[in-house]
């Protein structure tokens, strides 16, 4: 890779603290060397109260853009210059775009998971999803797939008030979407997916430092014709979706999500389609 850098390369990148771990570097500069693009992406450690010093850094280097994560995808909102429609509602961004100097908001986590569901062909308009997890993550999908046609949403979660939040975002915003909030339990949930289409897991339940955590213990909980979505794609197989097998359930994992968030902040900084294909099979295997 080094040597397709040029004095004309330009920047893109990663702002969070930790960002070691990310997967974004290979994702993004594995498309712009396939297609040929004189960009690089590098990923930055930025703690909390250097993230204004970060935005102005990179809009003094002239970077097209650039990704924001965890811990600044809220607090990054009010340093911009303009934000998306989906940010004025989610609250958050994962990806910046530099327009000469105006820095521009959008989420793309929300349709990331979109897109994810649709190339493993589930319509979910017009139908029940029951959402576990109140978080960042289920924020932006719960958000997006209202945006996009769900019917109702149901959300669980350990800590209710976070949940209930959330719905009441919604529901004083979308009006196409009922939503509601619940209190996390096994039986409950039961009762909630009976007339579901679909299941999310946003929680950290089944994550590699608790892969043996899941919020359904049983498959009883679940029913064939439930499509069973993890975000969480490291470990592959979660033992949610393990469960789900067994119950005779479709599923998926956080890898579409991963990839096509990528995907979608690569084309609003590029113009250009990124080789999901590709980036699938020679970075993840698959
Ligand atoms: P977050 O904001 O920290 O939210 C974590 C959620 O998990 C909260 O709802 C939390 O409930 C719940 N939770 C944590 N520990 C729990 C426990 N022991 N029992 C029950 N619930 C528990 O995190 P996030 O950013 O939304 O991410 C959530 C998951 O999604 C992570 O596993 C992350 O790796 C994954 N993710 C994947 C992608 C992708 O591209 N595939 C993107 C973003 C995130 P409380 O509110 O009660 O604390």
């Amino acid at each position: 890779m080094a040597n397709r850098i040029k004095g004309s390369t330009s920047l893109t990148g990663l702002l969070g603290y930790p960002v070691k771990h990310s997967k974004s570097p290979q994702i993004h500069n594995t498309a712009f060397e396939t297609l040929n693009l004189d960009h690089v992406y590098l990923a930055f450690e930025v703690e909390g109260d250097r993230l204004e010093e970060a935005l102005n850094a990179l809009k003094t280097l002239d970077a097209i853009g650039f990704n924001v994560t965890m811990p600044h995808k809220n607090k990054v909102v009010e340093l911009l210059d303009e934000v998306s429609e989906e940010v004025k509602i989610i609250g958050s961004v994962n990806t910046v775009k530099n327009e000469n100097g105006r820095l521009i908001g959008y989420n793309t986590d929300g349709m990331g998971f979109i897109k994810a569901l649709q190339e493993a062909g589930v319509d979910f308009r017009n139908k029940k999803i029951v959402i576990a997890g109140a978080g960042g993550a289920a924020k932006a999908i719960a958000i997006q797939l209202t945006f996009d046609g769900a019917g109702e949403i149901v959300m669980f979660n350990r800590t209710l008030s976070t949940a209930e939040k959330i719905v009441s975002t919604i529901n004083s915003n979308i009006s196409s979407c009922r939503a509601r909030a619940m209190e996390m339990n096994e039986t409950a949930l039961k009762e909630e997916l009976k007339d579901a289409a679909l299941l999310v897991n946003c929680t950290s339940l089944g994550m590699k430092n608790a892969i043996e955590q899941s919020i359904v213990t049983t498959p009883e909980t679940l029913h064939r014709g439930l499509f069973v979505a993890d975000i969480i794609y490291d470990p592959p197989k979660t033992k949610l979706m393990s469960i789900a097998e067994e119950a005779g359930c479709r599923t998926m994992n956080g890898l579409g999500m991963l990839i096509w968030q990528g995907a979608i902040a690569f084309k609003i900084w590029t113009g250009r389609d990124m080789p999901v294909d590709l980036i699938k099979k020679e970075i993840f295997g698959e």
